[in-house]
């Protein structure tokens, strides 16, 4: 009989933090904190396992489920001394979901179950509020019906609205007609009125009795949890995330605590330290008389907990120190407890029940890119983590948000302000607005930049929250739904931008007299949470001393080397900037495609266009010098390390001319006529050009293409030599699939380099030979490629290609079905697929040293930058990985990363 239950609170607790897979996230950290001692209302847990056992059968629950949840429930009845469903002293618990990772309200939650006709007199009768007893149940059949009857029986309303919002219209109706401002100051008649007229109008709109029986409702909550880690949200975010399907979710089930007993009662959310900026201060957000969902749900404004935690919004209401200071002691102990034992920061939900605090979560706290860097360093430089910990607690991912822009400094003192909010999301961003998220996701896709303007987001917003460029929000503290995700993300975001007025029919947005329309341009500093008329200037993050500094110890980990892919000496010097070790891929072709290629593009069109040998060498001759200049002025920028030069790769047709003009100039150039040029080009068409003639293919029916380059690479290396520089190239052949292609390519570079070394009169001239492995054959014979290859350079964008048999032009049009119907969970373009074409690198590295002991090895397609395929280069034994200039620190940490875990 396989367990499904596991317990915790304070008498007995079976699971702990290290059980997350089991138990989930919120589980574990439910039974840690339980064993720590601290205030948790007991409980338990059902397990992910149950989960997917319930997916397995059909959304039916296992057998022996119901019985051990009863004898679950028997425990917490003993050990609270009441009873569920009983009508003197009844136990109400709340149903949580919690998976794996936190995926911030993707999915459901029920408070106040087991509340109905028997359990609402007693309740009253025990704590003698009334008051309490009918907003805990309004709440429960807002939820209740909303998760339980609607979602999880994948009920599409008809009108769209669904039942939760005819329910919040009711009770806005209700508050407006008795100018009720707060769901607080509502009267006890006027909440047990609504509670009733929330059940019929439930019973009309759903043709279903609202369950009056608590079992019935436990149940129900427990099938309906599992049932929301299928529901069109969490779907969304795991696609986005990454996050497999058969994880699952647990359920906890818990004694319920109230925060909405009155004065003395209270909920809040805190973080253990600044998750914006990373600052060792305490903070956090708690409202007085609520439960727990309306602190994230951005209903009132929170107050803040404490001084640090004021700001323009909340500096009038009253902090939880001033408030309570008994219990903000308490509660500042325990997020001591919590940093020192979790030694990392904490972000932690309590309530406060008529002047007992209770924990409710814990778990490690989302924050941004500068928070990260600084609570890493922070935590070790005050001894609570030691240097690999600090080199693993940043996400290479989020690099890319301390290197990226905000808002330029000297522009933003003289423009014009709109309105202010809370800093929600870090660094700058500008955009156009729209006003939903479906208008996001629209207007992205058309390469429009946007800025997602709302009153607040509910999770339905996820998608085009991740299409804008930014989050701007009317209400919500910085806790709020909008706050949580795009600090997760990294993305710029301002909430509690209160001064603002949406109307989203007019599609308008106001702020005093001025008045902003869908597409005007704003700018947000999300660091500062100012939000700007127009578009201003950007600016790169600083080069902050700090950065650099962890820069340098993750660097001291690292086995693997980081090298660039670039094609020009500007950018080349920017690698540099960045810490590449070299070049890894320089393509030859770019030098015809970027500024100052017309000529350089015209010489080769003659080439391509020649007929005889004796023409395509006038007009390789002609070409011979710019390439010659342009590979050494990058090698002039990377002395004394390595660059890899591809040899020409593309296929010829798309250097053909297009327009009559240029057709016409090399008829001129080459002294034919117009039609011959026609029939030239028409010969070179081929049906599948990205496994046509190119790349090495070219070199062996024209190997005075090969010459030209390879004499142009070693006359460029011998003029530096003689001026005392140390240049060392690296020859790259491109496309190989055979032995004998190599051995006749290098037959030409063996040749080419002994007529140099004449030719200048010097004794050496260091080089190497190569090539790439970007066909499956070429990896699978790696072992008689290394006979002549110096090096292999992993070409994984061509062996994603014809490994998956994907042609990377053309993904576009099919690849979000296969994300969508989880035939594949990521794009094998931006993430190696390690099951396939992982394997014919491994192969390719075995046979490949089985040839050539210490063959150098490497990998430059896009994968280069991802930090999930640079963890897999270091374990298939890499000597290094090449990406673009940008994501050079990306590649340094993940390396850094991948030598200090394996
Ligand atoms: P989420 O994962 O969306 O945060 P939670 O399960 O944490 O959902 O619950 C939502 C809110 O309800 C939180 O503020 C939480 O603290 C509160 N809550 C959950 N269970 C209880 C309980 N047993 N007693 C009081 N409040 C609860
Ligand atoms: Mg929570
Ligand atoms: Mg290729």
């Amino acid at each position: 009989m396989t367990k499904y239950i596991y317990e915790f609170g304070p008498k007995r607790t079976e699971g702990d933090a290290t059980q997350k897979n089991l138990l989930g996230g919120k589980g574990a950290n439910l039974a840690e904190m339980a064993t720590l001692g601290l205030p948790v209302p007991p409980g338990f847990t059902i397990s992910t396992e149950c989960c997917n056992h319930y997916f397995d059968l059909g959304k039916r629950f296992p057998d022996t489920l119901e019985v051990e949840v009863t004898c679950a429930m028997e425990n917490i009845e003993k050990q609270m001394d009441m009873k569920f469903g009983d009508k003197n002293n009844p136990l109400l618990v709340s149903c949580r979901s919690g998976a794996r990772s936190s995926m911030p309200g993707m999915m459901e939650t029920i408070l106040n179950v087991g509340l109905c006709s028997t359990t609402i007199p007693g309740l009253i009768a025990k704590t003698g509020n009334e008051w309490f007893v009918f907003d805990a149940y309004r709440r429960l059949i807002m939820m209740y019906s909303d998760v339980v009857m609607e979602k999880a029986e994948q009920i599409k309303p008809a009108d769209g609205m669904g039942i939760r919002l005819h329910l919040e219209m009711m009770m806005n109706n209700l508050k407006n007609d008795k100018g009720y401002d707060n769901d607080t100051d509502i009267s006890t008649e006027d909440m047990k009125t609504l509670c009733a007229r929330f059940k019929k109008k439930i019973h009309e709109y759903l043709n279903v009795e609202f369950p009056d029986d608590p079992q019935e409702q436990l149940m129900g909550a427990i099938g309906a949890v599992f049932k929301s880690w299928n529901g069109r949200r969490a779907l969304s975010y795991r696609r986005i995330e990454h996050i497999p399907d058969n994880w699952g979710t647990a359920v906890n089930v818990q004694t319920m605590v109230f925060g909405n007993m009155g004065e003395t009662s209270a909920t809040g959310v805190a973080f253990s330290r600044d998750p914006a900026t990373g600052n060792n201060t305490f903070y956090g957000e708690w409202l007085i008389n609520a439960q727990g969902e309306d602190v994230v749900a951005g209903i009132r404004t929170p107050n803040p907990l404490n001084n640090d935690t004021k700001n323009s919004q909340n500096r009038h209401l009253p902090s939880l120190e001033e408030a309570m200071p008994k219990l903000y002691a308490q509660l500042f102990d325990i997020r001591n407890i919590l940093e020192a034992h979790y030694r990392d920061m904490q972000d932690i939900e309590f309530t406060i029940q008529e002047g007992h605090l209770y924990m409710l979560q814990c778990r490690v706290g989302k924050r941004t890119a500068t928070a990260a860097l600084n609570m890493a360093m922070d935590m070790y430089e005050q001894g609570m983590i030691d240097e690999k910990t600090m080199v693993c607690r940043l996400d290479p991912k989020v690099l890319d948000d301390l290197l990226h822009p905000i808002v330029d400094p000297a522009v933003e003192k003289t423009a014009v302000k709109v309105v202010e909010g809370l800093p929600a999301g870090p660094g700058g961003a500008w955009g156009q607005i729209v006003f939903s998220s479906e208008d996001a996701v629209r207007w992205a896709k058309s390469d429009k930049r946007v800025i997602l303007v709302r009153e607040e987001t509910n999770p339905e917003d996820i998608e085009g929250m991740r299409s804008a460029a930014a989050v701007l929000t009317a209400r919500g503290g910085m806790t709020s739904h909008a706050a949580l995700v795009a600090r997760g993300w990294g993305k710029c975001c301002i909430v509690g931008a209160g001064a603002m007025k949406i109307n989203t029919e007019t599609k308008e947005l106001r702020v005093g007299s001025r008045v902003f329309h869908e597409g005007d341009f704003i700018t947000l500093n999300g660091t500062k949470g100012v939000v700007y008329e127009g578009r201003l200037k950007m600016k790169d993050a600083l080069e902050n001393p700090r950065f650099q500094q962890f820069m340098t110890i993750a660097d001291s980990f690292r086995t693997m080397e980081v090298r660039t892919n670039v094609d020009t000496p500007e950018d080349a010097k920017i690698a540099l900037g960045f810490g590449a070790q070299g070049i890894g891929l320089f393509r030859t072709e770019h030098m015809f495609y970027g500024s100052d290629s017309d000529h350089p593009l015209f010489l080769l069109r003659k080439m391509i266009l020649s007929k005889s040998k004796e023409e395509r060498q006038v007009a390789l001759d002609e070409l011979f010098p710019f390439v010659k200049q342009e590979i050494s002025a990058t090698l002039l920028v990377m002395d004394n390390l390595p660059v890899t030069l591809r040899l020409l790769d593309p296929p010829l047709h798309e250097f053909v001319p297009q327009s009559l003009e240029n057709q016409q100039e090399i008829a001129n150039a080459l002294g034919i006529d117009l039609e011959e040029v026609l029939k030239r080009s028409a010969l070179l068409k081929e049906s599948n050009p990205m496994i046509g003639h190119r790349g090495v293919r070219l070199g062996i029916t024209f190997p005075e293409i090969t010459r030209m380059q390879v004499t142009a690479i070693f006359e460029a290396c011998a003029e530096l030599i003689q001026t005392g520089k140390h240049p060392l190239p690296e020859i790259m052949v491109p496309v190989t699939c055979n032995e004998k292609e190599l051995e006749f390519t290098h037959k030409i570079v063996n040749e080419c380099h002994g007529a140099i070394l004449n030719k200048y009169g010097i004794q050496a001239l260091p080089y190497q030979f190569g090539t790439m492995i970007e066909i499956p054959r070429a990896a699978l014979i790696a072992d008689k490629m290394a006979k002549y290859a110096q090096f292999f350079s992993f070409g994984t964008n061509d062996l994603t290609q014809m490994t998956f048999g994907f042609s990377r032009d053309d993904i576009g049009s099919f690849m979000n079905d296969y994300i969508d119907n989880a035939i594949l969970s990521f794009d094998p373009f931006e993430t190696l697929d390690q099951e396939a074409v992982g394997s014919l690198i491994e192969i390719a590295v075995e046979r490949g040293r089985k040839t050539r002991p210490d063959i150098k090895l490497g990998i430059c397609g896009e994968h280069g930058g991802d930090p999930a395929s640079v963890m897999f280069c270091h374990r298939a034994g890499l000597s290094y990985v090449s990406c673009s200039p940008y994501r050079i620190p990306i590649a340094r940490l993940a390396a850094a990363q991948a030598a200090i875990l394996n």
